[in-house]
């Protein structure tokens, strides 16, 4: 735990062998550290809230496998229901019933979804989603706000211009100019910028799709009048208005952002949680809409191992877990317990910190504030994120290794693991210069 002694030799040497086999030697970018320096950390298991490396060190772990494990890593009942269903076999390839109870308790919980479809990922539903309300509509634009992260097709990956919204371009090469034409950016908590475009195109804007919290730029929350203004405006222009909670759905509250809020998108997206630690995602909304959906409707969209019995349990499995009482306030006590405590620590060492958080999820900027949209977010001293992040590493804390990533804590987070990660913070940011 002490910095001396943390040992990595073993993460080196499998990470350096993995850059030989799969580019940057990962699965998924974020992974590498590319943007906090450094090596990352090779891990070996996972168990509640912590993560040994493959040296065998321990970690708190604020990651939790980017969502999922809302319950703690590994949660004893989730494992073994997946044991248990996969004597029955891994994937049918045709209907099976957890598919069905899986349906009936995300459409008892999320206000907007009266009928669901399963995909294999949260990438996945968002294009389901938007290929379902470009269908619906009959319309082929769409608006997305700069920051917002919905997966990595092609529509989605526009980097936003500055200034109010401007025509999207490419965000990475391969992506066809003519696909991101279609795409409409705006900034977060901007409503005018979002008038402004319906008035421009105003029968042309199929959809208005945005993370009701956003935890891709960091943690920035929404305004309430922003969501109120996006609902009645998309409903104003016969638009399509879809929330993308593969993040925040079950983890806000156990209905999402939305029952948080009050306010009932079209379309809702889900992931993360709802596949419990296994590949899931899921698109749903009004029926009238879902119906759409091939074979019931026109609008194609398939998958060989969607809803398959191992992932729909793992699920079920874990919104079980969710349903039991108080679980939504111990989460919102933990963390608060966490963000405050790093606010009161920088603040008193003289570093400027904006910290915020909502249930299980937070996030902290390294700079006065406010924080509403990207653009803010981006006045963060990421240079400082950096050495706070390896600090952190070094002294057990696993933190998300970019600055522009929410924080996750999960139902077996305990107030001791929460005064350790302070103690740490206090340690790493009483080096750093301010
Ligand atoms: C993680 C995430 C996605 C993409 O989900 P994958 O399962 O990684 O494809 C989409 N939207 C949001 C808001 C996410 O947080």
């Amino acid at each position: 735990m002490v910095a001396t002694v943390w040992n990595t030799t073993e993460s080196q040497r499998i990470f350096n062998e993995a850059q030989q086999l799969m580019p940057g030697g990962v699965s998924s970018p974020v992974r590498a550290f590319k943007s906090v320096g450094g090596q990352p950390i090779v891990f070996e298991r996972v168990q509640g809230a912590y993560a040994w490396d493959v040296d065998g060190n321990r970690y708190i772990d604020y990651v939790g496998t980017w969502g999922p494990a809302i319950c703690g890593h590994a949660h004893p009942e989730v494992i073994e229901a997946i044991c248990a269903v996969a004597q029955q076999g891994t994937s049918f390839g045709a209907p099976c019933r957890w598919e069905n109870v899986l349906a009936e308790m995300v459409i008892a919980a999320v206000p907007s979804i009266e009928m669901v479809r399963f995909v294999n990922s949260g990438t996945e539903a968002c294009m389901g989603a938007l290929r379902l309300a470009r269908a619906f509509t009959g319309r082929e634009k769409i608006i997305k706000f700069e920051g917002c992260y919905h997966g990595h097709a092609d529509m989605f990956l526009v980097k936003a211009g500055s200034g109010v919204a401007t025509l999207g371009l490419p965000d990475s090469p391969g992506v066809p100019k003519s696909v991101t034409a279609a795409t409409l950016t705006a900034p977060y908590n901007d409503l005018q910028a979002v008038a402004d475009l319906f008035a421009q195109y105003p029968e042309a804007i199929a959809a208005v799709v945005l993370e009701p919290v956003v935890g891709n730029a960091g943690f920035i929350l929404p305004e309430r009048e922003f969501l109120v203004g996006l609902r009645e405006l998309t409903q104003r222009y016969g638009a399509l208005l879809v929330f993308d909670e593969v993040m925040t759905g079950f983890r806000i509250r156990y209905g999402g952002a939305q029952a948080y809020f009050g306010i009932t998108p079209d379309l809702t997206t889900l992931g993360k949680i709802i596949g419990g630690g296994l590949p899931v995602g899921a698109y749903g909304g009004r029926k009238d809409i879902m119906q759409m959906v091939a074979p019931a409707g026109p609008m194609y969209q398939a998958g060989t191992l969607s809803g398959n019995p191992l992932a729909m349990t793992a699920g079920i499995k874990t919104l079980e877990l969710l349903q039991r009482p108080g679980v939504y306030e111990q989460l919102e006590r933990v963390t608060s317990r966490l963000v405050q405590g790093l606010q009161s620590i920088a603040d008193e060492l003289g570093h400027p910190m904006c910290t915020g958080s909502l249930s299980g999820m937070f996030g902290f900027f390294f700079t006065q504030g406010p924080v509403h949209n990207y653009e803010q977010a981006k006045t963060s001293d990421v240079q400082k994120f950096s050495r706070f992040h390896r600090g952190m590493l070094e002294r057990g804390i696993y933190l998300a290794p970019s600055q522009f990533e929410a924080g996750f804590t999960s139902l077996a987070h305990t107030e001791a693991d929460i005064d350790q990660t302070l103690a740490a913070a206090r340690e790493v940011l009483s080096t750093l210069p301010r």
